[in-house]
Parts: C-alpha cells; structure tokens; sequence
C-alpha cells in the first residue's frame, strides 16, 4: 500500500542527516533549499496537503493530521539544524580574530531610555530631501555640476561679463588657475540650458562658496538649491505661484511673504521673497525694544532672490528669447533650515555640536 507521508518523510531525514557542509554559510545554503522543497509554496508537504480532497471522507482528517504532524517535524528539524550552522558560523569567525562581541555598540555613550540612540538625518539634509520631493512633484528634474566652475559659466554667461560691477556682489574666491569655486549653482542652469532643448524644468541643489566675513547669517561655504523652468509663455504670475506654494509647503499658510522689486543681472524684472521674521514676527524690536538680531530691525528676511530668465542669459545658452521665456530662483536652503525652526545662529548647524541638531 502506498505511503505518500512516509516517503516524504524518509526523503527529508535522508537529507536531513546527510554530510554538514562546511564553510557554515555553505550548509545555511544548503538547509534554505531543504526549506523551500519541503516547507515552500510549491513544497513537497503542500503537496500532499492537496491530495486531501482526493481521499475518502473518512480518511481525510487522518490523513490531514498526519501531514500537519510531518509539517512541524520538518520544521523544528530545519530550525536545530539552522542555528548549529549559525553557532559554528560565529565560533568559526571568534577563530578567525574578526569578531570580538565583547566590544561595546556605537551608540553606548549616547543612550535614550536605556536603548541605543537611533539617530536621524542633519536638518539639512532633510531640507534637500523635501526640495527634492516638493519640486520633482511639480515635474522638476534635479540638475547637478561641478563645484570648481570656469567664469564664462559662472559669470559670463549669466550677464555678468568682466568688470561689470555686478560682478563685485559675489565675494569670490579664485584658484590659482583663475577658476572659481562657484558663487551659485546658476552655473548648472547654464549647463542645463546649453545641453538640453526647451522646454526645460530643473532645480540644482549644491554646494556654494563665497569670501563672506562669517555671521549669525553668512558663511563662506553654504547650500543652495535653484530652480530654472524655460516654456513658451512662461510670466511672473508662473513664477508667484510657484513659490508662494513651496513656502506654504514648508512654513503653513500662517508665515507673511512678500514679493519686492530687486535686481540681479540675470534676470529681468529681478525680486526678492522675503518672509517675515520669525523672532520678532515682523516688529522689528523685541518687547523691550530691543534690536532684533536675526532680521536687525527689517521685520523681513530675505529668502528668495528670483526673476524672468534675462534675454541675454537665453541667447548665451543658444535659446531664443523670441520664442522661450522662464523663470529662475534661488535660495540658500541652510536660511530655510533657519526659519523652519527659529535657529538664530546659521553656525550652529555646522559646528559639529549635536545638543541643537537632536532637538530637531
Ligand atoms: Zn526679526
């Protein structure tokens, strides 16, 4: 009489009690494939699970109670035979000198509840993922370029040719072979603009370096993110909109913003996003009277210097302004880091000190 459970069975204590392969990783292979063939979806023990509806009804609960009884056996075999496996596996690797589970954990200085710290991302670098996220869900692609730029592209080609006094509002710093560690990422729009065709949707997050005496607010290297979209018709109203929901996105619809006139040799009209203070909230002062140190009386900062791509920009990059316009902003997403949440000192997040950056 056939005994399908009984041939499944001496099959798996066949190779259950075969030869342990060595190295351990080897046998953890070799038991995996044991599991799949005995215990897996398309198994041998599925299987005879499926021959059930085939039997007699007087012999089904038998027959599916011996099948459940070989299912268990096969497991707590495979589970033994599994961590003796694992146990040579570390004895084998204590032999070999690379592990020592006596040392401590990383993170036994730095404990939270008795448990080890976990840690979490620089408010910075979670400032870029949320550039990233907000903008390509508008359709936006992320541009990048080197940060050692010639000056045609930092500077020429975005209407700043040499000796123009504008050139003098970005204190920059020269390598000894006359190029420029960039003042701005505009420099990868100008990259972006040269190499692809109309209509083009980028923002360029990165690394910026100026020769800036260092304060609560500047600093000599520093992040930033541009943003660059060239269609036809593109207008200001593109521009506002645009903005005015990335602002909303980060602050709520509560911080004040503003829109003023201002001007950047790139772009033309030129303006400024401002948003109002955080410290102060707009007044100025504080309720003594006092100074505010973050906006120094203003009531504003300056977040988002922005404009209509200038014609002259467009013709360098071999685009015609006849046909194309666009808009271009750029903001140094450390400030935005600052306003997000209320830090009154820009160092503060570069000093390598983690009291502030835990808190966020
Ligand atoms: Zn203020």
């Amino acid at each position: 009489m056939s005994d399908p459970i009984g041939q499944v069975r001496a099959a798996f204590q066949a190779e259950a009690s075969a030869q342990t392969l060595d190295p351990p990783a080897l046998e953890l292979e070799r038991l995996e494939r044991l599991r799949v063939r005995f215990l897996g979806k398309k198994g041998d023990i599925n299987a005879l699970m499926r021959q059930l509806g085939k039997l007699p009804k007087d012999q089904r609960r038998d027959f599916g109670q011996a099948v459940n009884a070989l299912k268990t056996e096969v497991n707590d075999a495979l589970l033994t035979l599994k961590a003796a496996a694992n146990t040579r596996a570390e004895a084998a690797a204590l032999d070999a000198g690379w592990l020592d589970p006596t040392l401590p954990t990383h993170a036994t200085d730095a404990r939270v509840d008795g448990l080890p710290a976990m840690g979490h991302q620089h408010p910075i670098t979670s400032m870029l993922d949320t550039v990233i996220d907000h903008f390509t869900g508008l359709g936006f692609e992320v541009a990048s370029g080197p940060e050692i730029e010639d000056t045609w592209h930092n500077f020429d080609a975005l209407n700043i040719p040499k000796d123009h006094p504008a050139r003098d509002m970005w204190d920059t710093f020269y390598t000894t072979q006359g190029e420029v560690p960039r003042t701005h990422t505009s420099s990868v729009q100008i990259r972006t603009m040269q190499t692809q065709t109309p209509p083009i949707r980028v923002i360029s997050p990165g690394k910026c370096f100026r020769n800036e005496t260092i304060d609560a607010t500047h600093l000599a290297a520093f992040n930033q993110c541009e943003g660059l979209y060239i269609d036809k018709g593109v207008s200001l109203g593109h521009l506002k909109a645009t903005l005015e929901g990335w602002i909303q996105r980060l602050f709520g619809p509560d911080l004040q913003i503003r829109f003023r006139p201002a001007f950047y040799p790139f772009v033309e009209p030129g303006l400024d996003l401002d948003a109002q203070c955080f410290l102060c909230h707009g007044d100025g002062h504080n309720d003594d009277g006092v100074a505010c140190p973050v906006c120094r009386t203003k009531g504003w900062l300056e977040v988002i210097p922005c404009g209509m791509v200038h014609p002259n920009v467009l013709r360098n990059c071999g685009i015609d302004p006849d046909i194309w316009s666009g808009f271009a902003f750029g903001m140094g997403f450390d400030r935005l880091v600052m306003l997000q949440h209320g830090i009154d000192d820009l160092r503060r997040l570069y000093n390598g000190r983690l009291d502030l950056v835990r808190q966020l």
